[in-house]
């Protein structure tokens, strides 16, 4: 057996990060920058108001109050998105819209509330000279030109996870579309002469396939594009008409056929159409697992693992396994799941020296965070995974894990993946 972090590490030395692809910048989120942007312009292109109000100059209003206002006169007015010739000179003043340019002469805005404006509408009295009624200091309720992105920044560096705040960013600067790392296209493959697909009638004897879907659904949600194949059958032919199907996708992902049983026979059939590893790996559930490449079109290798049949045994591998690679062929370095300590709830045996992964539910108490072990943990058991939101982890040295020990909890439910 070998441990989880070596098997992991082979893993992600041999999967690429993929190549670029420029799309429009809407349909990029959730892919990773690959190069710089650099600010063509300022942002504000120019002075503007932060507020409705009148455009001053802030020494005009020095002595400004309440009771003595400073009446200016009123010489025009600009919203936003228009532009005025007018200067403001001593003694005047331009009623100015939130995001309009600060005419010339200005250096401040004093809102309506701190003018007499409405008390002027309400009395019928003439709106060409206004009161202002508490001083200002220059800059008030200006954004200066410049103040959030300067001409010539890097704004957003190559490697960067685009969100909607930096999709934001590329369409402040006029960018239409990005530079991307693109997302990974996956092929899934289930094999076993069990496996019926869903919509068929059961035979006696067959079960439906759940892995394509579980494995698919878990390629979509860390970001890559899923391709089921179908069912490989537990023959030579089959198999390789089956694997051929997947080898123009950057990544082939099987399920079935690692165990004992039927190990051989997958076992042959990699080894001929690639170069496979079969590992059984230091951990519970998903000890064994297959991982290498095949031989595509044109001399390109094509990343291939092969997960456990057992349904918790995929889906706990792809976690520690797959995920990874999905990132890494995104561009996306960091997979280590947040992690948190909590204390579990039922006794957990450990007796050949496995790293087990209990599915758990973890949440918050008065004394901290608790795990609450989901149900039965066999390697079959789908259900008990469906309301599970953590992995606790019982580490290969502990044999035995008692109610009430804190465990490291792995977090399953990141969003911030799913793009
Ligand atoms: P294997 O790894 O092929 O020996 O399969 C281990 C167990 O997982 C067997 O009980 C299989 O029936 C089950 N299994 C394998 N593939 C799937 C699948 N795609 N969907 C549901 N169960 C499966
Ligand atoms: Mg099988």
């Amino acid at each position: 057996m070998i441990p989880l972090e070596d098997a992991l590490e082979k893993i992600l030395n041999t999967v690429p990060v993929l190549g670029f692809e420029n799309k429009p910048i809407l349909s990029a989120l959730g892919q990773v920058l690959a190069e710089d942007v650099v600010a063509q312009f300022d942002i504000p292109p120019h002075d503007n108001s932060a507020m409705d109000g009148f455009a001053v100059r802030a020494c005009d209003t020095y002595s400004a109050a309440q009771q003595s206002p400073i009446y200016l006169k009123v010489i025009g007015e600009v919203a936003a998105g228009h532009t005025t010739s007018i200067r403001i000179k001593a003694g005047t003043t331009v009623r100015i819209m939130t995001g309009a340019p600060l005419p010339a002469g200005a250096d401040a805005v004093v809102r309506f509330e701190n003018t007499d404006e409405t008390e002027r509408k309400k009395q019928n009295k003439p709106l060409d000279i206004i009161g202002i009624l508490e001083p200002a200091t220059a800059q008030l309720n200006v954004r200066l030109k410049g103040e959030d992105i300067r001409a010539g920044q890097t704004v957003l560096t190559k490697g960067t996870l685009l969100l909607p705040a930096g999709i934001g960013i590329l369409a402040s600067l006029g960018n239409e579309n990005a530079t991307v790392i693109r997302r990974p296209v996956v092929s899934v493959l289930s094999t076993g002469d069990e496996l019926c697909p869903a919509g068929k009638p059961l035979a006696s004897g067959q079960i439906y396939d759940s892995n394509s879907y579980t494995i698919a659904a878990n390629i979509a949600r860390y970001g890559g594009i899923a391709r089921i194949i179908g069912i490989g059958r537990d023959t030579l032919a089959s198999l390789q008409e089956k694997i051929r199907l997947g080898l123009d996708s950057d990544m082939l992902i099987t399920s079935g056929g690692v165990s004992k049983g039927d190990y051989d026979i997958v076992k042959d059939v990699l080894a001929q159409m690639g170069n496979i590893s079969f590992w059984t790996v230091r951990m519970k559930p998903g000890k064994p697992i297959a991982f290498g490449t095949l031989k595509g079109a044109n001399g390109r290798e094509i990343p291939h693992l092969g997960l456990p049949g057992n349904p918790v045994s995929s889906m706990i591998t792809f976690e520690q396994f797959a995920r990874p690679a999905i990132l890494k062929m995104r561009g996306i370095s960091r997979h280590i799941r947040p992690v948190i300590s909590a204390a579990i709830d039922q006794e957990i045996i450990n007796d050949d020296a496995r790293r087990i992964f209990v599915r758990v539910h973890v949440s918050r108490t008065e004394d901290g965070w608790k795990a609450s072990v989901t149900g039965p943990q066999g390697s079959g058991i789908l259900t008990s995974m469906t309301g599970a939101n953590g992995l606790a982890i019982v580490p290969e040295d502990w044999p035995l894990a008692r109610p009430g020990d804190i465990l490291k909890v792995q977090l399953l439910d990141d969003t911030e993946e799913a793009l």
